[in-house]
């Protein structure tokens, strides 16, 4: 079935992103700028007006993240403390997501609206999805509900995407002509920036093959 070669190919790729933005961020890590990720993301706030958001240090390694709900931008610890490309990129790409919420930013917006239903729908598909294919000849409906459920958070995978790519490109417009970033070192934040991009979008393939492969099951039930 060609199903399992596309699950196949979407691990592989999975593996070989997650191994490249891991050698890209070490690598990056060693090439100096002027400002630490906190000082690069207060100076990018400021420089869009965004006064309200805080800027605070989390635990961990890529756990970077912007919280829209308290107004923070989330950085760990390494790419607060640090001033180098890899920091700068990721703090400013953080703040890319600020500056999204201020600016009321459709897709984040869609996104954002989507959270409690993905919350509740992570809590039970497995479930459903489990019970759905054991009983799909007497019981199909159950794994209907577990399709819809899961598609959901396939969707959500799929809003991601043009959330990402965006608050990446601000961060990189920014940090071109706040002069944080130089001639040289724009090629690599961009690369940096562009590789943790590719994570998201390979997510969203791998949920969309499993959506396929759940829809596969039910419409093939004997009736
Ligand atoms: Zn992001």
């Amino acid at each position: 079935m060609y199903i399992w070669i596309i699950f196949i190919a979407v691990a592989i790729a999975s593996f070989a992103i997650q191994a490249s933005l891991n050698s890209k961020f070490k690598k990056y890590s060693k090439i100096p700028v002027g400002l630490t990720g906190r000082e690069v993301a207060y100076k990018m706030l400021q420089a869009n007006g965004i006064t309200d958001v805080k800027v605070i240090s989390t635990p961990g390694q890529l756990t970077d993240h912007y919280n829209p709900t308290n107004k923070t931008v989330n950085l760990s610890e390494g790419v607060y403390n640090s001033a180098n490309v890899a920091a700068a990129a990721v703090a400013a790409h953080e703040c890319g997501h600020a500056v999204q919420h201020a600016h009321a930013y459709a897709p984040l917006k869609m996104r954002s609206s989507l959270v409690p239903v993905v919350n509740f729908a992570s809590k039970w598909m497995q479930w459903l999805l489990l019970a759905g294919i054991i009983f799909v000849e007497s019981f199909p409906y159950l794994l209907l509900a577990g399709i819809i459920l899961f598609a959901t958070t396939t969707l959500f995978s799929f809003i991601t995407l043009p959330v990402e790519i965006d608050a990446s490109r601000r961060a990189l417009a920014w940090l071109s002509n706040a002069g944080i970033t130089n001639y040289s070192t724009q090629g690599p934040a961009r690369d940096a920036l562009k590789t943790a991009a590719y994570t998201y979008v390979i997510a969203a393939l791998g949920s969309l093959a499993s959506l396929i492969y759940y829809i596969m099951i039910f419409t093939g039930r004997r009736n």
